[in-house]
């Protein structure tokens, strides 16, 4: 039975080769420049070594929601074109610029900041975000006139560079997405009227990356998919040549032999049917373990996949086990590669009702990522 190095009591391993052969292979597929999108931790990855990784693999610039998270990949040394799109209202882009970082604008006001936090060496470098038809930010279609003419002025008093022009889909239909792909082209001609020819246009994260070769454009913001999981219901990692690079795995904590009738858990959700064995898993809803998930997930105990037992806890939860042998300290591992064996990351996320994107981004701060490279 595999088990973890002592005095491991829980660990999320992350497999940096992964991500960089992902983000290869997704190269490759799309023929397409590569915005690796490290927001959030890196999906809960690490957003510095997600992003390291990813640079080995080909991307060529990096992307976050927030400055703050765009200002720690600065000071961990990464030194690739970096993009923030979300932020405070009346955020100052002061350090932003000052370290290069480039801006996602969305509207007037936020193109006036960025002028005003060029310097006299430096204009400050924005990407124009056009409203397509998610209905979150970006320059609504009215507005495009005249923040295109004024970014164009900027431009030329050297004030801004318009690296890009993007937006995003819905993922919504086939037909959705078109739509919002026609909206997204005629921005681009209308700034072009506007003499603004940016040498990025990204439309496509990954599923439109790889569903929709015409939103493409050279360049495609990937998140999930560099991180080896698939945007498809339908399509697993493995069908798109992916390799899921977080495994999350506990040291087995306790265990105890019970007989027909135990209760486990908060609320005796469920009870032993026959005499088992009874194992208990270190990790629980603070690490980001579904407590939703409590019916439905399942975890691998030396070579087989067991059922929960009873509710999920803050910190643990019970897994019968059956007559197997389990020893403290063996090994359970929650999700991973299921061409390894493990359960999928998709398993949790149906029990919970959510997707995997959700499952990986809110592993908690309690639980150490540790770097392995197959
Ligand atoms: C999160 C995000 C992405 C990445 O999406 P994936 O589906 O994970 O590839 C791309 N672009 C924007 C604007 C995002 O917010």
């Amino acid at each position: 039975m595999t088990r973890l190095p002592d005095g491991t009591m829980r660990e999320a391993l992350i497999d940096t080769a992964a991500i960089t052969e992902n983000v290869r292979h997704l190269r490759r597929l799309t023929e397409s420049e590569v915005i690796a999108i490290v927001k959030a931790d890196g999906y809960g990855h690490g957003a510095v070594r997600s992003a390291i990784a990813a640079l080995a693999g080909g991307a060529t610039r990096l992307g976050v929601a927030d400055i703050s998270e765009a200002i720690a990949l600065r000071r961990a040394g990464i030194s690739a074109p970096i993009l923030a799109w979300l932020h405070a209202p009346g955020a100052s882009f002061a350090e932003a610029a000052a370290l290069g970082i480039e801006l996602g604008i969305s509207s007037f006001a936020q193109l006036q900041a960025a002028a005003s936090a060029a310097s006299a060496e430096r204009a400050v470098a924005v990407h124009l975000k056009a409203e397509t038809g998610l209905g979150r930010n970006g320059i609504p279609p009215a507005d495009l006139p005249v923040v295109f003419a004024e970014a164009a002025r900027l431009e030329r008093i050297g004030k801004l560079r318009v690296v890009g022009i993007f937006s995003h889909l819905s993922n919504t239909s086939d037909a959705d997405d078109r739509a919002a792909l026609a909206r997204f082209t005629d921005a681009l001609a209308l700034a072009a009227t506007h003499g603004l020819a940016p040498q990025l246009r990204h439309l496509a994260a990954s599923h439109a990356a790889i569903n929709l070769p015409e939103a493409r454009f050279g360049c495609v913001r990937l998140g999930v998919t560099m991180y080896g999981l698939s945007p498809f219901a339908d399509r697993t990692s493995a069908d798109l040549g992916l390799r899921p690079a977080m495994t999350l795995r506990a040291a087995v904590a306790a265990v105890r032999r019970v007989s027909a009738g135990q209760g486990v858990s908060y609320g005796y959700t469920h009870r032993a049917a026959e005499e088992t064995t009874l194992a208990l898993v270190p990790l629980g809803y603070a690490d980001g373990i579904p407590r939703a998930a409590s019916g439905g997930a399942a975890v691998r105990v030396g070579g087989a996949v067991f059922p929960i037992a009873g509710r999920i806890a803050m910190d643990q939860f019970v897994v019968d086990v059956g007559d197997l042998p389990v020893a403290v300290g063996d090994e359970a591992v929650l999700f991973g590669d299921p061409t390894l064996g493990m359960p999928a990351v998709e398993t949790w996320a149906d029990a919970a009702g959510t997707i995997n994107y959700e499952i990986v981004t809110r592993i908690g701060p309690r639980v150490p990522r540790r770097e392995v490279a197959r």
